[in-house]
């Protein structure tokens, strides 16, 4: 399917404005993509139709607002394609679900001495929490180390799993290297020694396309915010058995059956895991969010941010002193890269000035930093909105300031 390009762009206003007097060029959508119309129109036509409290109405907005959350839900189940709609978890976003599972997963089944492994090419969303549960629970992290050009080196997982190893939690597409990392292939190694997998697919789900019964992964998280949705709203999958076997994360209404002072007693999943009000304009406008992915459809948008990502690296190596970190084929529309001898904070600080956004400094990965020895990165990625032009603009501007500051 060939996308119309121009068209999409018209759902996204923001894009159309001037930034210090210049075309704003948007390449920081790997932190946060932009909205289209329809997900902004969703939340004001909520608050201004049919707002209320979810799951406890006794009126009619109550009632249709709890609808379409949970309608929601069932279209989160048929995106990633899992088995049961209540395997699927709101949560505030990536973050919240690998805190969750690290403290849940941990209280039911982690004990002294046993052992997590994650790679060295994670977030720090997916490292800190592995560290605290281990912290607590007398366990110990092992890293899959990562090759220069970003490969993962998932033989290394045949001398860092063993008898004590419990669960991996991995990527499945590196917020800094853009490298899609094989994720079926990991967990298929994993289950075979009964060890279960967290796929981190933070920046995977709006790039590749997600079915996880077919990866069989136990659990898979992803945010909002990364894939035109609004932020503040993340989602939790696992597997039912799992769910079902692990302890609440927060107490607090919803997750409950029955209160008393002798004793109280949960809910059934998913709302035993969803403590308090929920984002519920948030989850609503998601849904608007993933019918608008649907419709150009994840291959469509993939196969064109390939292209970009394409032309984009062969213009940044024409640059003296360009050093890109991760040139892996597998690679998502993510290019992290330095100019020698010019510091990373003062070529995105002028890029600024010149209406190009993009990130820089040590993109919440200091295990890749610290493997690449750099202080700090510039990042630019793309989204299905940018254009050939775009980059070529940016190229332009990147040029000038390296002939200027160098
Ligand atoms: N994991 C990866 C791979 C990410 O790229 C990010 C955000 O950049 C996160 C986790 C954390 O996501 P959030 O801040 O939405 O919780």
């Amino acid at each position: 399917m060939t996308l119309d390009i121009a068209r999409i762009r018209k759902d996204f206003p923001v894009l159309e404005q001037q930034i210090y007097n210049k075309p704003l060029i948007y390449l920081d959508s790997a932190a946060s993509s932009q909205k289209p119309l329809a997900v902004l129109k969703k939340e004001e036509q909520l608050y201004l139709e049919y707002y209320g409290n979810i799951h406890r109405g006794a009126h009619f907005m109550a009632d249709k607002a709890t609808l379409d959350f949970e309608g929601v839900r069932d279209q989160v189940q048929t995106f990633i394609k899992a088995a049961n709609r209540e395997e699927i978890i709101f949560t505030k976003g990536t973050t919240e679900s690998i805190n969750l599972v690290a403290f849940s997963f941990g209280e039911a089944f982690i004990n002294v001495g046993d052992e997590i492994i994650v790679s060295e090419m994670e977030h720090h969303a997916n490292i800190v929490p592995w560290q605290m549960m281990a912290a607590r629970k007398g366990a110990k992290i092992r890293v899959i180390p990562f090759e220069d050009n970003g490969r993962l080196m998932v033989e290394k997982l045949d001398e860092l799993i063993n008898e004590k190893t419990k669960l991996i939690a991995v990527c499945h597409v590196a917020n800094t290297l853009g490298t899609i990392n094989p994720v079926k292939a990991i967990i298929e190694k994993a289950h075979a020694k009964g060890i279960k997998v967290l796929v981190d697919g933070a920046q995977a789900v709006n790039h590749v396309s997600v079915n996880v019964v077919d990866l069989d992964a136990d659990f898979y998280v992803f945010s909002a915010h990364k894939m035109f949705g609004p932020n503040g709203v993340g989602v939790l999958y696992g597997k039912k058995e799992l769910l079902e076997q692990m302890p609440p994360y927060q107490g607090g209404g919803e997750m409950i059956s029955e209160v008393s002072f002798e004793g109280t007693t949960y809910n059934e999943i998913p709302y035993k895991f969803e403590a308090g009000t929920p984002n519920i304009t948030g989850v609503i406008a998601f849904g608007e969010a993933i019918l608008y992915l649907e419709d150009l459809t994840v291959e469509a948008v993939a196969e064109y941010e390939h292209q970009l990502l394409v032309y984009a690296t062969e213009k940044l190596m024409e640059i003296p002193g360009m050093i890109i970190y991760g040139t892996q084929a597998e690679k998502s529309g993510v290019i992290t890269f330095n100019v020698e001898g010019i510091h990373s904070f003062d070529l995105s600080t002028m890029l600024d000035k010149m209406g190009v956004a993009v990130r820089s400094g040590r993109l919440c990965a200091d295990t890749v930093m610290q493997h690449y020895n750099v202080s700090g990165t510039i990042r630019i990625s793309f989204a299905v909105y940018n254009t050939i032009e775009e980059i070529d603009l940016f190229i332009a501007a990147l040029k000038k300031l390296v002939m200027m500051l160098s």
